[in-house]
């Protein structure tokens, strides 16, 4: 009995122990292969956080270049305006500091011009619109247009503080008015760009004086005209007819294509006042004008109302009223 019990104490105790180094072995052998996972694991990770930062870097490189290229673009205001006149308005005062989109581009009609699906896409680079305001067709067309596909787009209004005569857009004609529009892009361009206020200021008040300068030119030869009415293909001359007590009679207004007996009428007033010119557009068909020119035996003048070069431009026109009219 001692012996069988002691063969049993001595097998449970083999047991106990077999047991035992079976756990620790195992335990072991898990320590360690948690210690691979881990140690894999931070590799892993530390390969991550390489890739991440060189991910980062490369992204911080391009912000990096992006920002330096809008930055490049930003060094000139993008602007985007309605007619040509507008241009050289907006870069007379912003000079290097502008980059000037125009819509109704030169030789066309801004009462009948459609925008170009490119032209819309290129209005989303710029950060303002400076708009006519007057009620000319193609921004009753398109502003709204323009306004919803680019909501960022800050507007301003050129035509604030001018009166607008009988729903005529044609404001910018009169070198009077020119000065009310080159304040308000002065006013536009300071609140896009405060910091550069004084350069805006000294440059339009040089752009000023010499639209000052033509009105006093203009009030000066126009004051002993034999005759002060004149004949043109379409209504754009009102306000500058009524700066210097000129009368135009236009064949085609508000877009209306005249009726014979409008054209008989030019006629009679043509001959009543020995008119012998017809002032035309280059945008304009010139059908009417020659028709009425064939009756009177008189003959075409072409004086451009979109010139984008205004002041050189007005100074031609006024020295065609001046040898037409004096
Ligand atoms: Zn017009």
């Amino acid at each position: 009995m001692n012996n069988s019990n002691n063969n049993n104490k001595i097998a449970v105790f083999t047991i106990k122990w077999t047991i035992l180094i079976i756990i620790i072995t195992l335990l072991f052998a898990s320590f360690f292969s948690c210690k691979d996972i881990n140690l894999s694991n931070t590799i892993n990770t530390s390969n991550n956080a390489t890739n991440s930062f060189e991910h980062s870097f490369q992204q911080d490189n391009n912000d990096e270049y992006l920002n330096n290229d809008k930055i490049k673009e930003l060094k000139k205001l993008n602007i985007t305006t309605t007619i040509p006149p507008q241009a050289e308005f907006l870069e007379a005062i912003g000079k290097d500091l502008v980059a000037v989109n125009i819509l109704v581009t030169s030789g066309a009609d801004p009462h009948t011009f459609e925008l170009k699906p490119s032209q819309l896409k290129n209005i989303s680079n710029s950060s303002a619109y400076f708009e006519l305001g007057s009620g000319i067709e193609f921004e009753i067309s398109w502003l709204d247009k323009i306004k919803k596909l680019n909501p960022e787009l800050k507007f301003f209004n050129c035509s604030e503080n001018i009166t607008i005569i009988n729903n005529d857009p044609h404001i910018w004609l009169s070198l009077k008015n020119a000065v009310a529009i080159t304040d308000n892009i002065y006013k536009g361009l300071v609140l896009l760009d405060p910091k550069n206020s004084n350069y805006y200021l000294e440059n339009k008040n040089k752009y000023q004086n010499q639209l000052l300068e033509l009105d006093v030119t203009a009030s000066n030869l126009f004051k002993n005209l034999k005759n002060n009415k004149f004949i043109v293909d379409h209504s754009a001359w009102g306000y500058f007819a009524a700066d210097y007590g000129l009368e135009q009679i236009p064949i085609e207004e508000h877009g209306k294509e005249p009726t014979i007996k409008d054209i008989e009428n030019i006629i009679k007033i043509a001959k009543e006042n020995n008119i012998k010119v017809i002032f035309v557009s280059p945008q304009f068909n010139t059908k009417n004008a020659e028709i009425i020119a064939n009756e009177i035996s008189g003959s075409l003048v072409f004086i451009d109302p979109l010139e984008k070069s205004y002041i050189e431009n007005m100074k031609k026109v006024i020295k065609a009223f001046e040898s037409i009219l004096g």
